[in-house]
């Protein structure tokens, strides 16, 4: 197939994107330089690997307004970065963009795209994307919504993916002749608005001489990649406390939650039937209604719990006692955060066994001690 010339073809998004791009607090206004400040493009493209843009606003002004250049993001600790990451999911980009901004201090920023790549945390996309907005490089920016405007289109059959090398030769005279900022971000804007998975075309600059709207195919392309449903899981969240403190898992050095302190818990959650198990008037406890949790993987449903030891006891293997006094300001993921306001909350073990679902606590003191004894 020959495609159209991309520069022709892409000229109309230039003045459509000046006019309906969204607010976004890394968007410069001068869409002709290079950005003033690279790593306020860096931070935002890794906060948006994975993320929404909705989401992602009020991060990363709280991640500026804490770590405002390269050097105090270097600096900084390993809690303070989890943090004020905590919430945003995949724990791991806050460490590799540290590790980016130590990189860049010792060896000064890039000089082409591969230098870029080398970048921790910096894949292909993530690379070109910031080879653009911030250097005006052209260099193509490919991700979910450019595959699915570009298949449009050029109605491209199929997995647009592997067309990938083709499709970056193709646009590269267009990110020269329309500029690499303007038109990087001019296709990213119309993928997330426009060009949804659900298409407006009749609100698109692109609707003339787009192939699969005049041919009636924009709805079916690209295709939809068939994806492994996430494994469903039932999980009993567990605060305990005692004399000591509260007992959490200390942070793991990776995986999904690496860095971040977490709550006890068992999988799976509480049997049915469970209700006879819990009544132990030595631990006093608590149960609070339940809640989903999504991952890309894991579909969580919580039943969290409370439980109140009278008198300290040895920590079970990989878990550590916390003093009280530390609990608020560790940094945990979204599914513990949502524990500790409920174990911090002046009631929490306060009037009766709560509304959640009944607490086994004796089959809980056997898998974390080996004993029921309380
Ligand atoms: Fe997408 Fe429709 Fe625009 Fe084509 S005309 S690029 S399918 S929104």
């Amino acid at each position: 197939m020959t495609f159209p010339d991309a520069a022709t073809l892409l000229a109309p998004l230039g003045p459509w994107f000046q006019a309906a791009r969204r607010p976004m607090p890394w968007r410069m206004d001068d869409l002709d330089r290079p950005h003033a400040d690279p790593y306020v493009v860096l931070v935002s493209e890794l906060m948006l690997q994975q993320t929404q843009v909705a989401t992602v606003i009020p991060y990363f002004q709280r991640w500026l307004a804490r770590f405002p250049d390269l050097e105090t993001l270097a600096g900084a600790g390993e809690d303070d970065l989890h943090r004020f990451w905590a919430g945003l999911g995949y724990y791991r980009r806050a460490r590799l963009l540290q590790a980016a901004a130590r990189a860049v201090l010792a060896g000064g920023w890039p000089r082409d795209l591969a230098g870029l790549q080398a970048l921790p945390g910096l894949g292909p996309y993530t690379a070109a994307a910031l080879g653009a907005q911030a250097f005006q490089w052209p260099t193509a920016a490919l991700d979910g919504n450019a595959f699915r405007v570009l298949a449009r289109l050029l109605a491209l059959e199929g997995d647009p993916r592997p067309a990938a090398p083709a499709l970056r030769t193709w646009l590269t005279p267009a990110l020269v002749r329309i500029g690499p900022s303007r038109l990087t971000q001019a296709i990213m804007e119309l993928g997330a608005t426009v060009c949804a998975p659900a298409p407006r075309c009749p609100d698109c600059p692109l609707q003339g001489q787009c192939r699969a709207r005049l041919e009636g195919s924009a709805h079916r392309l690209p295709p939809a990649v068939p994806r492994t449903p996430p494994r469903a899981i039932d999980l009993l969240l567990v605060a305990i406390a005692s004399p000591e403190g509260w007992l959490l898992r200390p942070p793991a050095g990776q995986g999904l939650l690496a860095g971040l302190w977490g709550w006890p818990w068992l999988e799976p959650g509480p049997a049915a039937g469970a209700a006879e198990d819990s009544a132990d008037p030595e631990v006093p406890s608590r149960s609070w209604p339940g809640w989903v949790q999504v991952y890309t993987h894991r579909r969580e449903t919580i039943h969290p719990a409370g439980f109140r030891l009278k008198a300290p006891r040895p920590a079970p293997a990989g878990l550590v006692w916390v003093p009280a006094a530390t609990l608020r300001g560790l940094p945990m993921g979204k599914r513990d955060q949502r524990l500790r306001e409920h174990a911090l909350a002046a009631d929490a073990f306060a009037g009766g066994p709560g509304s959640g679902a009944p607490v086994p606590w004796q089959a809980l003191a056997e898998a974390l001690w080996g004993s029921p004894a309380s």
